[in-house]
């Protein structure tokens, strides 16, 4: 396997940082191969080298030799190093970047469920001193994660009432989203599915409950999109994401697979060559990638976006409106135009769901349709995102946007256009309207 080629020679990666090992334990079945050995076995992968040969930034090597010194740049480019050596325990953490009380009591008494894990190379990006900073509210914990509020719930989205076997989502006739694992690279304070991964026996990477995943959309025909997710499918082993994937494409009715990922962001290393030619096998493929904030816009992520791109992957962009992170045109300005300079379309700007202990990073709604105005017409169509609000209660999402049109007169649909002039459109074979 893959894995055990790649740590045969080094079961233990040098310079494992105090503290690390019970973590690389907990991980160490998730690089294991499909075990049901009626599975079709796909060929074994060749151990990489160079696993990600690009140019790390100034900035992660000054990190990497400040806080990992044993480290070589071929292990800091080695994902599974990344993922293994996710940062987990408060002490480690507070080397890095000096806890602030708040987030070092957040990390000693967790409110919920979502685990602390953030990797070597994004733990790079987050300031040092700054417990405001945008990056650093998005992953540290603070004390506010304590504080629930009305209108939270575990699962707002109701998407546990949507289940019909274990890993399905069947919200919206066509598609399905599909969790195909419960494990990320890193872990946002303000996740969605933040419910799934306290559940200890409800782990995703079980080939049993994949079966009755995949024998489940196998029996709908009309199922012709599936949306893997999780979790993050991108920290499944090439292997098994092979394999789910060589499984969908077998099933006739499935026109089109799309996976929904961070790594890109949190773990460029990722996107090996090894992973975009397997995935590239798969089309079409599509990729949804999660975005926060500009500063995750690094050489090293672009690299990664550019490569996907070049194996003929459309890429979108997934981003949660978050206060005081990405909440002001100027900063999601940036974002839309860095992403589209990396080939990545921005598709959806969510409003945050109203999970337990998320009051800190929910805005008004007026915020969101003020970075939309203040993109629209202001920048190409391409750059500006839909706004949606996935309905608490199961509604799906729904899009908003400013009121744009304004009424009619005699006729005419009045509409305001980007600077705010009012223009007339003859809608000569609607009903006759007028403005009340
Ligand atoms: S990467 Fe996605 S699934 Fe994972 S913690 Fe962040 S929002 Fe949740």
């Amino acid at each position: 396997m893959e894995n055990e080629t790649l740590f045969s020679e080094d079961t233990e990666p040098p310079g494992t940082m105090t503290g690390l090992v019970v973590a690389q334990n907990e991980v160490t079945d998730f690089f294991s191969s499909p075990t049901n050995n009626s599975q079709p076995s796909l060929a074994k992968s060749k151990p990489e080298r160079l696993y990600f040969p690009f140019k790390d930034s100034p900035r992660s090597r000054a990190f990497r030799k400040k806080h990992y010194p044993d480290i070589s740049r071929i292990e800091w480019f080695d994902w599974r190093w990344q993922f293994q050596n996710a940062i987990r325990d408060v002490q480690v953490l507070d080397t890095i970047i000096h806890l602030s009380d708040n987030e070092r009591q957040a990390m000693m008494h967790p409110s919920g469920d979502l685990p602390v894990a953030i990797t070597p190379y994004y733990a790079s990006l987050i300031s040092t001193e700054d417990p405001s900073s945008p990056l650093r509210r998005s992953v540290v914990p603070v004390v506010d994660e304590c504080l629930h509020t009305k209108g939270e719930e575990e699962d707002p989205l109701c998407e546990d009432a949507d289940s019909p076997v274990p890993g399905i989502v069947h919200r919206y006739p066509d598609r399905v989203l599909f969790l195909v694992t419960d494990i990320c690279a890193t872990y946002c304070r303000y996740c969605t599915r933040s419910r799934i991964f306290g559940r200890q026996h409800q782990c995703f990477i079980d080939t049993a409950k994949w079966e009755k995943a995949l024998a489940y959309i196998e029996s709908n025909p009309n199922i012709r999109d599936v949306l893997l997710s999780g979790g993050d499918p991108l920290t499944l082993s090439d292997e098994k994401l092979e394999w789910l994937l060589s499984r969908l494409k077998d099933i006739p009715h499935v026109e089109l697979i799309r996976i929904g990922t961070k790594a890109p962001v949190v773990l460029p290393q990722r996107i090996t060559p090894a992973l975009v030619s397997m995935l590239k096998k798969y089309h079409p493929l599509w990729m949804s990638i999660h975005i926060t904030h500009p500063d995750e816009l690094t050489p090293e992520m672009s690299a990664a976006c550019i490569r996907l791109a070049d194996a003929g992957i459309p890429l979108g962009s997934q981003t949660v409106l978050l206060s005081g992170i990405n909440d002001s045109v100027s900063t999601m300005s940036r974002l839309v135009h860095g992403l589209l300079q990396i080939r990545v379309r921005p598709y959806y700007l969510y409003q945050c769901d109203p999970i337990p202990g998320s009051s800190h990073f929910r805005t008004p709604i007026s915020k969101g349709l003020e970075i939309i105005q203040g993109l629209r017409g202001h920048t190409t169509g391409y750059a500006v995102p839909t706004y949606v609000v996935d309905a608490p209660g199961g509604g799906g999402k729904i899009p908003l946007l400013p009121e744009y049109a304004t009424g009619w007169d005699k006729g005419d649909l009045l509409m305001r256009n980007y600077e705010g002039n009012i223009f007339r459109y003859p809608d000569n074979h609607a009903e006759s309207k007028d403005i009340h």
